[in-house]
């Protein structure tokens, strides 16, 4: 039986976003394959997160773990400075192939939340070497998420990204209004308004944008319209802004296209990966720029860029990440996507009309089912495991991003589950 003591996990261990003394039900998983979860009561789950998004190929897959035993026998790791890898060299060419052509550079992370960093460290050092250090904040957008850290949490939602308990620490920032413009909305000139009245205030302060292309993940999953970017990207052109795309939630396929920006057909200045860029396995993220920045950056006072983490360019990760690119890149992955689109609309179009639902939307992989109510995750959590299902819902959202590997029955019980707890509350 379980050797598992769930009490020290209790008494002792912070989860996400928990209180220590009142902690929330966690359920201990024993092991994972594909699209499943096994608890280590025996029961299986079918995973409808993909890990918060990043479990793109399913667990334990036979070619990524191959990956990292390979890449142990040669080093788990070794520093950056001074030294370099083959798995980071791919890496890069990689990267730098497959996303928009102007990228050029790539500092790699290891969370997402630092990649941000590292994106706000690049713009403001980018002005402060053309002697413009008053260009020195971001402009970002309501229902924004960006990550945990003290930079990145000033460019999430002010409402909801903690600002006011940290209200000393963290740098204030410009906001605009969320884009209005749903996903295939026809363009109004009106969407823009109150972007361009804030770039036109502000911008002889302004070092860049930074937004999520396509799809406001954390912030509200809020999926816009591709005109919208595009306006952006010529918005911060005209006013000599730079534009950070934080790829990190839309990287890799989950929208349907490779990148958010490819909507769009749009380059940003500065990029940010995470999340599914090592399909899952280990803690990676990247920050791309163009040559220009590049240039400039290490043109300043510092002559380079400040920033130099320690686990900085893992090789496991790195040769992971490699790995699953190209499984990704091999697969029928569009055709995949297309099709558990078609499933999640055709399937989840009937909640719309349920009184208990204000909005259900799917883009690519994603599939949303917005309540008029914020759900109260201790009593909705078990109920979805009860459905054989793991959905972890945020505020009023109850949303599936499933493996691209889910096969179409595995699917259908995936959102079987949803639209029952749904349908109860
Ligand atoms: C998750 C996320 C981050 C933060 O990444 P971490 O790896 O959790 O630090 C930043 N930006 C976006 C868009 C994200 O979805």
């Amino acid at each position: 039986m379980s050797s598992i003591n769930l009490d020290i996990d209790r008494r002792h261990i912070w989860h996400p976003y928990t209180s220590i003394t009142q902690p929330g039900p966690v359920f201990p998983v024993r092991s994972a394959k594909g699209v499943y979860l096994t608890l280590d009561d025996g029961r299986q789950l079918i995973d409808g997160m993909s890990s918060w998004w990043c479990m793109l190929h399913g667990y334990n897959h036979p070619v990524l773990n191959q990956a990292i035993v390979d890449q142990t026998h040669n080093m788990a790791h070794v520093m950056f400075g001074g030294l370099t890898h083959e798995p980071a060299i791919n890496l890069a060419e990689t990267l730098i192939r497959i996303t928009p052509a102007p990228l050029q550079h790539v500092f790699f992370v290891d969370s997402g939340s630092v990649s941000v960093e590292v994106a706000i460290k690049m713009a403001l050092q980018f002005w402060q070497a053309q002697g413009k250090p008053q260009k020195n904040r971001l402009l970002s957008l309501h229902k924004g998420y960006h990550g945990d850290t003290f930079a990145a949490m000033s460019v999430c939602d002010p409402t909801t990204g903690m600002h006011h308990l940290f209200a000393d620490n963290v740098t204030q920032q410009i906001f605009s209004e969320s884009p209005r413009c749903k996903y295939s909305d026809p363009w109004d000139e009106d969407y823009l308004s109150d972007i361009q009245q804030k770039i036109a205030q502000h911008k002889d302060q302004l070092a860049a944008v930074i937004l999520e292309p396509i799809v406001q993940a954390t912030g509200g999953m809020n999926f816009y319209s591709p005109e919208y970017l595009r306006r952006v990207r010529e918005l911060c052109d005209a006013n000599d802004l730079l534009l950070i795309t934080d790829e990190i939630a839309t990287n890799f396929g989950r929208t349907g296209e490779l990148f958010g920006c490819h909507h769009a057909g749009i380059s940003p200045d500065i990029m940010c990966l995470g999340k599914a860029l090592t399909g899952g396995y280990m803690t990676l993220a990247a920050t791309l720029c163009t040559e220009r920045v590049g240039e400039v950056v290490c043109s300043g006072e510092a002559g380079v860029l400040m920033h130099g983490p320690t686990f900085m360019a893992n090789p496991l990760a790195c040769a992971v990440a490699n790995a699953s690119i190209d499984l990704l890149l091999n697969s029928p992955w569009q055709a995949r996507i297309q099709k558990i689109e078609k499933q999640l609309r055709q399937q989840l179009e009937e909640c719309r009309d349920w009184p208990q639902v204000n909005d259900v939307r799917v883009l690519g992989a994603i599939g949303v089912i917005e309540l008029k109510q914020p759900v109260d995750m201790k009593t909705i959590q078990p109920r979805f495991v009860e459905q054989g299902v793991w959905i972890r819902p945020f505020g009023k959202l109850v949303y599936v991003m499933p493996p691209f590997i889910i096969e179409p029955e595995q699917l259908q019980q995936l959102i079987n589950g949803m639209k029952t707890v749904v349908a109860s509350l």
